[in-house]
């Protein structure tokens, strides 16, 4: 593919919202893992579709650069996209935390869960009104009528409306959704319906996260995926992730180990060298001991408190084994009012523990400085997991599940929302088909922890499914089809 200078719409004078720049990589890089056939076909997409786009930019529009499946998919795709001659932008936009307290309760309630939180009236909604217009405003610094703007989640939604009254095409993309409707998904669409009634298209992670009142409206399914070359999926060394993991303090020294050193995106050689921002252990585990991992934002839904109280509860059954309960630094989730609170109360009930299991459980926050630096953390903690968990109570998708399955790692998860698309029971890993059974959740970690050949047997099927299924080339196709019918009007 022939690359073009992606810059054609000069930098603007007037204020707009923040960017995250977003360096373009050519897409034919991925041929090496999708084959030349798939990157020819990926190829032809995207050259389409900036034939279409001509000199309109295309720009994605969420409330964090760090910290969450969007973001980290973001990054990603916008790459491919700009290293096809496609401009592509990326903006965050601001709010303040009356805002982003309202956003996080609709977002468990498109989950179909209840939460503490602003009520939904009209003075919340002109609340939500005038700091959606706000952004909106500023975006409109950059964006002219015709341009294709993608916003994600509930907390962008409310720029659906300005931004079409200035002649932006815009697609509402929701990353989360509850397979059955309740009272709590049909008072989050009563709020967010009239933001988004002119929206030109609606994009889900699965067909049964679509509300009634998009009937016969242009809506497409469209899961997410990840990037093999991103620094949380690229091949590291055994040795070099074990040295990372030790880097951290999930893993006791070994006289012998290597320093923890990585590529970075540029060739040059990276060495992890902050510490966790906070480590609650009592010592790490020892180089033997079987690790399992859940990586997840300190969010309710995620469950890391479950996941810990059903470890302790297992006692023995689980000696020697280790559990490693990770996420972002609370501080660096800008849009994330409940971090704080979730991993204090983990903190609390990690202190309560009886001294034998509390020396098997350890709570680790990774710092986001470097976003870099904390993918090849993951990347290192996920590879060194005997088995990775993600013991969610709802879940839109679970890319933190597909890193761990392209990794070729067992994962024992949730039967709920996107991981039953990701995972065959018994195939790709291990569904729990009640969440919140901490017995059933032992057992099957106990169970693949004890069995090596199954665990192999797991991650090979988990590593093809991801190969298959859900890598970036197969969502950047589906985004290309959607945004040339778009672009079409
Ligand atoms: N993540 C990370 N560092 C952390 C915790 C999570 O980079 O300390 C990443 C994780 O690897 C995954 C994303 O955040 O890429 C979480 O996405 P997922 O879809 O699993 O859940 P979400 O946070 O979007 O609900």
């Amino acid at each position: 593919m022939t690359q073009i200078d992606i810059a054609r719409r000069p930098a603007t004078a007037v204020a707009t919202l923040p960017e995250v720049v977003v360096t373009p990589e050519t897409p034919s890089l991925l041929s090496g893992t999708i084959g030349a056939e798939r990157s020819a076909v990926l190829d032809a997409d995207l050259h389409d579709l900036r034939e279409r786009l001509e000199a309109r930019l295309m720009v994605d529009v969420n409330s964090t650069r760090s910290g969450g499946g969007v973001a980290e998919m973001l990054h990603r795709v916008l790459r491919y996209a700009r290293g096809a001659g496609i401009d592509a932008r990326w903006f965050t936009i601001e709010g303040d935390s009356a805002f982003f307290a309202l956003t996080k309760r609709l977002h468990h309630l498109l989950h179909g869960r209840d939460a503490a939180g602003p009520l939904l009236g009209p003075g919340t909604a002109a609340h939500y009104a005038s700091i959606s217009e706000c952004n909106a405003q500023a975006l409109l610094g950059t964006v002219r009528p015709g341009d294709l703007v993608t916003l994600h989640d509930p907390q962008v939604a409310g720029l659906a409306a300005p931004l079409r009254r200035a002649g932006v095409r815009v697609v509402w993309r929701c990353h989360i959704g509850s397979d059955v409707d309740n009272e709590y998904t049909a008072l989050a669409w009563e709020f967010l319906r009239p933001f988004l009634d002119t929206a030109d298209a609606y994009v889900f992670s699965r067909a049964q996260y679509v509300p009634q009142w998009l009937t016969g409206r242009p809506v497409a399914v469209i899961q997410p995926s990840i990037d093999p070359l991103s620094a949380k999926n690229r091949p590291l060394e055994p040795q070099a992730a074990a040295a990372i993991v030790s880097r951290i303090g999930l893993r006791a020294r070994e006289r012998t180990s290597a320093p923890a050193l990585y590529r970075r995106a540029d060739g040059s050689t990276g060495a992890v060298r902050r510490d966790p921002a906070l480590l609650y252990s009592v010592s790490p585990p020892p180089p033997d001991a079987p690790l399992v991992v859940q990586i997840s934002r300190w969010d309710p839904l995620k469950d890391m408190a479950g996941v810990m109280a059903a470890f302790a509860a297992a006692g023995q059954s689980l000696a020697p084994v280790h559990l490693a309960l990770v996420g972002p630094d609370i501080s660096e989730v800008s849009d994330d009012p409940e971090g704080s609170r979730v991993f204090g109360q983990c903190v609390d009930l990690w202190h309560r523990l009886p001294v034998r299991a509390r020396s098997r459980i350890h709570l680790a926050c990774l710092p986001l400085a470097d976003a870099e630096e904390n993918a090849v953390m993951v990347n290192a903690l996920q590879r060194q997991a005997a088995v990775i968990t993600q013991k969610s109570l709802a879940e839109g998708f679970g890319l933190t599940v597909t890193e761990a399955m392209w990794k070729g790692r067992p994962v024992v998860a949730s039967a709920v929302g996107g991981i039953r698309d990701q995972i065959h029971h018994g195939v790709h890993g291990i569904l729990l088909g009640d969440p919140t059974d901490p017995v059933a959740f032992a057992a099957q970690t106990a169970g693949l922890v004890d069995d090596p050949r199954r665990a192999t047997s797991l991650g090979a099927g988990a590593r093809r499914r991801v190969l298959e299924y859900f890598l970036d080339d197969r969502q950047l196709r589906q985004q290309a089809a959607l945004y040339r019918s778009i672009a079409a009007l």
